[in-house]
């Protein structure tokens, strides 16, 4: 593996983005401070994979540092913490800068306690051993890679590797972040490393609703996220997310479709949550949403997608008219629908698919005021003379602007429009 990363850099990096990271490293250089790409973004460039938005640690002051860019007019600070972290845009790229720290834990899960360091033991308190890689930016040593941890040992083996053995008890979010990143990359969990994830998977209940959250958010961001749920679920280490989820290949293949045809006005995260919810009680899923804390849309996806159950076998049995489909199932999350479209057997899925994609944004072409010019008298007539066309739209009993208005005259020549 080469230990050198210069040529990767200045054939990745934008023109704008290369200038930025060359003059940030030599104003460092000036002060007498050492700057480096870290994480990801090493471990990328690496492996040849697209660059991600670009990490730096910096040894010495950030917020000092950020002042001499801003002079040097290099980036635009987009934000900057009392936590010595800093946020530039250069170019449309977001790189962010932190001083190197040490992190301790008094106890698992506690809030670390933070302390300025090197970069070497910065890197020390990562997650592992492929993150836990730096490119220098300084002019003298330009790209050299710095590894303390044989990170490219294990880039070289493909392998997953916890930095030592309470690695998951200090911080058990990076049980999802280990399978996440070992089903992104194709590579495997080392043998310990698996051991003390599984070992450790209860420390899972160490972890705010909200972190919790944060790191499935991650995780449907993925190209394939049911590789990490199916991976968690062979590890058994799915019921310590949350004992109730169900997981299984049906369900894993509905998220792989899920991704391919949801409609554009769905949250695609939503829906792989209703998926979710599909295969719950009502009272399980109420907990899982309380569980991650979930915002608004994500709950009704969640609370819907576990209530479509019995009101879609109930509908199913009463074989109603299209419109009267469309009408009892409207109230509910569209997401929440379109998990069911994506499980419900076939019948039942391409009505709930129609109705997603189509029919619950279908309106007649007639307007309030053209029904009223017709003859329809002002008032709460008009909106139940609009519901009831929309309702003989559903069920094909007019196709056109001109049909509407023969159904309009007929129901008011026979009183039936309301
Ligand atoms: P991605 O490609 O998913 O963005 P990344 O490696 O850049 O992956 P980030 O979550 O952006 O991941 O984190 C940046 C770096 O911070 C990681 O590479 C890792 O070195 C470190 N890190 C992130 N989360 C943790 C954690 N929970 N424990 C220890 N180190 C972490």
């Amino acid at each position: 593996m080469v230990r050198e990363l210069t040529s990767v850099i200045e054939a990745r990096f934008s023109a704008p983005l290369l200038r930025f990271v060359r003059e940030a490293g030599g104003l460092a250089a000036q002060r007498g401070e050492r700057l480096y790409l870290v994480g990801g973004i090493v471990r990328d460039l690496l492996m040849g994979l697209p660059a991600p938005d670009v990490d730096l640690v910096l040894e010495g002051d950030v917020g000092s540092f950020v002042g001499a860019l801003r002079e040097a007019r290099l980036g635009a600070p987009l934000s900057h913490s009392q936590f010595e972290t800093a946020k530039l845009e250069v170019e449309g790229k977001t790189v962010d800068i932190a001083r190197a720290r040490t992190e301790t834990y008094s106890h698992p899960s506690a809030l670390p306690q933070v302390a300025p360091s090197t970069l070497e033991a910065d890197l020390l308190r990562r997650d592992f051993s492929i993150n836990a890689l730096a490119a220098s930016v300084l002019s003298e040593d330009f790209g050299r890679v710095v590894d303390v941890c044989d990170g490219l040992e294990d880039l070289e083996k493909k392998q997953v590797r916890a930095l030592h053995e309470k690695s998951f008890q200090d911080d058990a979010t990076r049980i999802l972040r280990a399978v996440r990143l070992e089903q992104r990359l194709g590579f495997l969990l080392e043998e310990r490393t698996q051991e003390w994830l599984v070992r450790d998977a209860s420390y899972l209940d160490t972890i705010s609703g909200d972190r919790l959250r944060h790191e499935l958010e991650r995780l449907w961001q993925e190209q394939a996220p049911e590789l990490t749920l199916s991976r968690l679920d062979d590890l058994h280490v799915l019921p310590a997310l949350y004992p109730a989820l169900a997981w299984d290949r049906a369900l894993a293949a509905s998220f792989a479709r899920a991704r391919l045809g949801t409609p554009s006005d769905l949250s695609l995260s939503a829906v792989y949550l209703a998926l979710l919810g599909c295969r719950i009680l009502q009272s399980q899923a109420e907990g899982l949403i309380a569980r991650l804390n979930l915002p608004q849309g994500e709950t009704r996806a969640v609370r819907d997608a576990a209530r479509l159950d019995a009101v879609l076998r109930d509908i199913v049995e009463r074989q109603p008219s299209p419109a009267a489909f469309v009408e009892e199932l409207e109230e509910f999350s569209p997401e929440a629908l379109w998990a069911w479209a994506l499980t419900a057997p076939a019948e039942t899925a391409v009505r709930l698919r129609r109705l997603v994609r189509d029919l619950r944004h279908l309106r007649p072409a007639l307007r309030g005021t053209d029904l009223m010019e017709l003859g329809v008298p002002p008032g709460p007539a008009v909106g139940e003379y609009l519901r009831r066309l929309r309702a003989a739209l559903l069920d094909g009993q007019a196709r056109t602007l001109e049909e509407e208005r023969q159904l309009v005259l007929r129901w008011l020549a026979t009183g039936k429009g309301v």
